[in-house]
């Protein structure tokens, strides 16, 4: 079994070396809670893929990306946050706040959202 890059945290995860709470599963991803919830619904969208970050994604993995944005409004509509609405998010680099540097997004919702994020 590929178990990815081996110092990565979301490799450990994907591949079950590491526990979390899977909110779903399929063949391209994994979405678990956020261990440090920002608001009442905070789920993270990881792709098994390891992709070190947005800036680092190639042609062949667009439909990675794609998976992931339908993924999220299905799991959106299961969490019951869809109708209000909710934000998905993905932080890249460091000035976007990135801290683990394996592409993933957030799905953010149960509450109204505030904007800008300055
Ligand atoms: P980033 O800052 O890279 O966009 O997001 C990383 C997210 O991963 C953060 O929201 C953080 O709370 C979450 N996180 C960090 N370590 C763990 C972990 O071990 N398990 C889970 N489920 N989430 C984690
Ligand atoms: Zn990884």
């Amino acid at each position: 079994m590929d178990t990815g890059v081996p110092e990565c945290l979301f490799c450990k995860i994907v591949s079950k070396q590491l526990n979390a709470k899977i909110i779903y599963e399929d063949h391209l991803l994994m979405a678990i809670e956020d261990i440090n919830p920002v608001a009442p619904v905070h789920v993270l969208i990881i792709p098994r893929e390891h992709i070190g970050s947005l800036n680092a994604v190639n042609e062949d993995q667009l439909h990675i990306l794609g998976h992931i944005q339908v993924a999220a409004s299905r799991i959106a509509d299961q969490l019951g946050i869809a109708a209000n609405g909710y934000r998905l998010v993905n932080n890249c680099g460091e000035w976007g706040g990135q801290t683990i540097y394996h592409l993933h997004y957030h799905l953010i919702g149960g509450v109204k959202l505030g904007w800008p994020p300055l």
